[in-house]
């Protein structure tokens, strides 16, 4: 097998709250281009390697590298990662335009460049002309598509889904699902997706993180989480239906 370099890895990175260890010892490596599920019950520490990835919480110990550099200390708006959030965060008051511009804006890039880049991401979330559409007449799916392509306008190496489609109905969950695969492979970037849905993780990734009280409990394929898992926790979680 060819070695890649990770464009993510801890190595033993911990944190707590107050008492609460919450992470513990986390040691990871993504490669860059694949599908990544972290998969866990409520409270598993999930967001919270999310926060750590984005610089939005810092570790206590252990150390996180981008592209092989240690970035415990890079500042959130200084790394190539962006987010996309249950409840979509979108600008209320700005059209989809605008907020799919914000990212490019900030950036200070040439007026047309930006238009295109509007355009090339709502083309890409199958959103081409809803530019002038308010948020407020946009349905739940049709909102997060908007969150997706104001994330991806940023043109991060990473992008961080925290249970992106809970919100969502049965049909549209399905349907963003395969969505959201075509779009990553199709940019070739490397998507960290956060779920407690079992089913979800084993059709969506290439790789999955099981994840308990602040442990990695398994790591693998979904075939190898499905077929061979390594001990009762994981077993009963995957075994579980919603
Ligand atoms: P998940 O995303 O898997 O549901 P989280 O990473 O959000 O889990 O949380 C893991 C644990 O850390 C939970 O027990 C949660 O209550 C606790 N936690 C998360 N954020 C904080 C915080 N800011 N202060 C104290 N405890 C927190
Ligand atoms: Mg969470």
């Amino acid at each position: 097998m060819v070695e890649t370099q990770p464009i993510l890895e801890f190595s033993q990175v911990a944190l707590s709250f107050g008492e609460t260890e919450v992470l513990k010892q986390i040691d990871l490596a993504l490669e860059p281009g694949k599908f990544y599920t972290l998969l866990g019950p409520s409270g598993s520490g999930k967001s919270t390697i999310l926060k750590l990835i984005s610089g939005q919480l810092h570790a206590d110990s252990g150390q996180i590298f981008f592209e092989g550099q240690v970035i415990n200390d890079v500042p959130a708006e200084k790394r190539r990662v962006n987010t996309v959030f249950q409840n979509y965060s979108l600008f209320p008051n700005m059209n989809v335009f605008d907020n799919v511009a914000f990212g490019p804006r900030l950036k200070k890039l040439p007026a047309g460049e930006i238009e295109t880049k509007v355009k090339e991401m709502l083309a890409l979330v199958k959103l081409a002309g809803y530019e002038n559409r308010e948020i407020s007449e946009l349905s739940g799916g049709q909102q997060q598509r908007v969150a997706i392509a104001r994330a991806l306008a940023n043109d991060p190496e990473v992008l961080l889904l925290d249970e992106p489609l809970s919100a969502l109905d049965y049909k549209l969950r399905k349907d963003l699902q395969q969505e959201l695969r075509r779009i990553q492979k199709r940019l070739d970037i490397t998507f960290v997706f956060v779920t407690h849905d079992q089913e979800e993780a084993l059709a969506m990734s290439d790789w999955i993180f099981v994840m308990n009280d602040g442990l990695i409990q398994q790591n693998g394929t979904p075939e190898d989480i499905y077929d061979e898992p390594i001990n009762h926790f994981v077993a009963d979680f995957i075994g579980e239906t919603n």
